[in-house]
């Protein structure tokens, strides 16, 4: 695997491979790498010839320096996780690197309606800070194929966004969440869960499960309530249990009104903040 850590090396690098007829799959992430991010590098490996990944914890996405801070950077774990996976490239940028002093990176977007729902309000100017780390690394990377993680549908909901309004030519490739046993979502944060209070996690998921049971005998808002009572029941703090539609992201009132509907939830259990949606229909 070839690590760089400047521009101008993985740029050089990546020219080279594109003269020769390779394409390039990018995986970009924070690190503290799990199952969930290895899955996505298989599948970038089955979609193009190299694969790209980046682990860059980009501060501009924190709206809590505390958070920036505290966030786990296991570089060593990681690097032999990668190498456990199809990963040819590994871009491991300074700040300075994503973000040159002096040079003004952001992205103006009318996005709102994407990003002021859900995630949003509780995390002021977190999708601008994504939305700008992203744009700089397709524009470092060029890759043929974005790879993301269904688990945070907004955010690859954005970035499809973007790259529609800036006609980036680059495949946006959404893939499904790959969950525990017990259906948790895999996440870098489940380590960080009480395990007294691990048994309770997964209800998250059966809460969506059982949403999507639901959806033939009632209402959207019936579902939202049913939904949202039993997460708090199981002693989390809610912050959104949500049914969107799946291109909007605005609030879905009549089921037959739209074609692709996502129920999707952020609560708390304990200190730690989880999220989680699920596909209804599409
Ligand atoms: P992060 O490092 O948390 O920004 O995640 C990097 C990428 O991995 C994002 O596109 C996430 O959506 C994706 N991801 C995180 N957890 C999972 C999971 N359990 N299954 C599939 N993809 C995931």
């Amino acid at each position: 695997m070839h690590v760089f850590t400047t521009v101008n090396q993985i740029q050089t690098f990546l020219t080279k491979e594109r003269r020769k007829g390779r394409t390039i799959a990018f995986v970009p992430t924070l690190g503290a790498l799990h199952q969930g991010h290895l899955t996505l590098m298989k599948h970038a490996g089955q979609l193009a010839d190299l694969v790209v990944c980046s682990i860059f914890v980009n501060p501009t996405q924190f709206n809590e320096p505390k958070d920036l801070e505290k966030y786990p950077r296991p570089l060593r774990e990681d690097i032999h996780l990668l190498t456990s996976v199809e990963v040819q490239v590994l871009f491991l940028p300074t700040d300075d690197e994503i973000y040159p002093p002096g040079v003004d990176l952001t992205v103006r977007a009318n996005l709102f309606y994407l990003t002021e729902v859900m995630e949003g309000p509780t995390r002021p100017g977190h999708f601008e800070g994504v939305i700008t780390v992203v744009k700089r690394l397709l524009d470092i990377v060029q890759p043929d194929y974005l790879i993301m993680g269904q688990k945070d549908y907004q955010q690859q909901a954005i970035i499809g966004a973007i790259i529609q309004q800036f006609q980036i030519p680059t495949k946006l490739v959404t893939h499904p969440t790959l969950r525990d046993h017990d259906g948790l979502a895999l996440s870098s944060r489940n380590v960080r869960i009480d395990p007294k209070l691990r048994l309770t996690a997964n209800i998250l998921y059966l809460t969506l499960q059982k949403a999507k049971l639901l959806m033939s005998s009632h209402t959207p808002d019936q579902v939202r309530d049913i939904c949202s009572s039993l997460i708090t029941d199981h002693g989390f703090t809610i912050e959104y249990f949500a049914i969107v539609d799946g291109f909007t992201l605005q609030t879905v009132f009549e089921w037959a009104d739209h074609q692709k509907i996502l129920a999707c939830v952020a609560a708390w259990l304990g200190d730690v903040r989880l999220i989680d949606n699920e596909i209804l229909t599409f």
